[in-house]
């Protein structure tokens, strides 16, 4: 088959623009299918930062009179990614002081709908046949809620080009007021349960589900929970109907960016091989962070948006019976006030025992994951989750809760899997404060046996969470779904 082309459109992509899991995604997967010769095209909008970050930009293609949009250029240009960027520009829609999603103050932009719709919109027409550019595309591959009305304009008023939807979280789903259908140029005959209808609202996400051709997750477990009311998020229905069309694939991690032996933020780099340099990092963390400077006690990482998805507040109830152990715990994380100031408070009551950092640092999410003992994320839905992942990478044995992707990427450390060399964490069932406890204390009981403690994190050491494999699967899937 010639060399497949595919239009990856998504509304964030590291390290232009960044808040969660899904920009890691953008900035990885399509740089992993370009090594294994696929053409692919990132499509994103033209935030404030993402214009500031790009040198040289040529204007490729204008759209000045899309029904109920401001006029917008689609912009080629240098960043810092070697992907080949296709930058929408919209001043009006996208450039602004604060973030993708949210104003300065966490409010959503009020104009949400019609940014987004418009990102989806110029997707689609880059995917069809009246795309302005002389690049044809095999497949247009969506992501999350903000391109969702791509697969539903390709249906609606163009055809031919297949498009996969990628769930990142179904959480958020975009759901708008019934009367936005009008602005944003979909036919009333789309507004219905066959249709892009969620409980008599717009639901973005709803309609990438219902008229892509293939829709992926990002691991099989989450694929599997979906299709149950519990994680379903009321679209278990049409995500069972469409079981044959849906695939779950792990996310990988990028190797290069989270590399133990070759990482500017560490105190000292480490490998499998010379394992010495962990020890560095944890004393290095420990004075950064204020915490008693002590090789022997048990030093508990968290990376974390502070919110109930993220399980924290089973870990902050625990906090004051886990220093008792005793372990050390450092928390870096942003969100939810309450929780914020829950951990400021725990951290104030325990001086040197227990640290928290508010705001968001990457320096210091690498120096956690390399200077932790233990990496706790009792996550109570986890789509796919990086952290673990990456604590894995540090040697850093990470604690979850299973569920979605946590379940798919860490090996629970029993007798059995530490003889077969599959033990790569502690995997607890049952989200209660006294389920994580007891793992994170029989976490510590295997960290006190240095033997085991070092074979388990040899483990982590070795697994294999490149993009390759991934984006193998994905390869597949683009096949597959051409094949049709
Ligand atoms: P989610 O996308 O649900 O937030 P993931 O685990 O999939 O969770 O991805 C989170 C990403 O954001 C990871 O790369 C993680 O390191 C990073 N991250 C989250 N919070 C912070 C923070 N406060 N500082 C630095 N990095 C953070």
């Amino acid at each position: 088959m010639s060399e497949l082309k595919v239009l990856f459109a998504t509304s964030e992509m590291a390290p232009l623009i960044k808040t969660g899991g899904l920009a890691d995604v953008s900035g990885a997967l399509p740089a992993a299918l370009r090594a294994l010769g696929v053409d692919v095209r990132v499509l994103l909008p033209g935030y404030t930062p993402v214009l500031a970050q790009m040198s040289q930009h040529e204007v490729v293609a204008t759209f000045d009179d899309l029904p109920g949009f401001p006029p917008a250029r689609l912009l080629v240009g240098d960043t810092a990614t070697d992907v080949p960027l296709l930058v929408l520009d919209c001043p009006e829609l996208y450039q602004r002081a604060g973030g993708p999603y949210q104003d300065t103050g966490g409010h959503d932009w009020a104009d949400n709908a019609r940014r987004f719709a418009l990102l989806s919109r110029v997707a689609a027409i880059l995917a069809s046949g009246e795309s302005p550019l002389p690049w044809r595309v095999d497949i247009l591959h969506c992501n999350d809620w903000q391109t969702g009305l791509a697969p539903a304009h390709l249906n609606l008023w163009h055809s031919g080009t297949p498009s996969v939807m990628t769930i990142h979280n179904m959480a958020f789903q975009g759901v708008f007021s019934a009367h936005t259908l009008e602005d944003l140029h979909l036919p009333p005959s789309s507004f219905g349960i066959d249709g892009v209808e969620y409980y008599g609202n717009l639901s973005f996400l709803k309609a990438g589900l219902y008229y892509a051709d293939h829709i992926t997750t990002v691991s099989p477990n989450y694929a599997n929970e979906i299709q149950y009311e519990a994680l379903g998020f009321g679209l278990q229905g049409l995500l069972t109907q469409r079981s044959e069309d849906l695939t779950g694939i792990l996310n990988g991690i990028d190797t290069e960016e989270w590399n133990p032996a070759d990482d500017d933020y560490l105190a000292k780099t480490y490998s499998t091989a010379r394992m010495t340099g962990k020890a560095a990092n944890k004393q290095a963390l420990q004075q950064r962070m204020g915490l008693s400077v002590d090789a022997d006690v048990p030093l508990l990482g968290v990376i974390s948006r502070f919110t109930y998805q993220k399980g924290l507040d089973l870990l902050l109830e625990i906090a004051p019976r886990l220093v008792e152990l005793p372990v050390q715990l450092v928390m870096l994380g942003s969100g939810e006030a309450g929780m914020q100031d829950a951990a400021r408070a725990l951290a104030v009551r325990y001086p040197g025992r227990i640290a928290a950092h508010i705001g968001y640092s990457e320096a210091l999410s690498h120096q956690i994951e390399a200077g932790a003992d233990m990496f706790v994320m009792p996550s109570r839905f986890e789509p796919c989750g990086l952290n673990q992942l990456y604590s894995q990478r540090y040697g850093t044995p990470p604690i979850v809760h299973a569920t979605g992707g946590l379940a798919d990427s860490v090996t629970d450390c029993t007798a059995e899997t530490l003889k077969d060399g599959s033990a790569s964490g502690f995997v607890f069932s049952g989200m209660t404060a006294d389920n994580l406890y007891a793992t994170i204390l029989r976490a510590v009981g295997v960290y006190r046996d240095e033997k085991q403690w070092k074979a388990l994190r040899k483990n982590c050491m070795g697994k294999d969470f490149s993009w390759q494999r991934s984006a193998e699967a994905y390869i597949d899937v683009y096949r597959k779904v051409l094949e049709r």
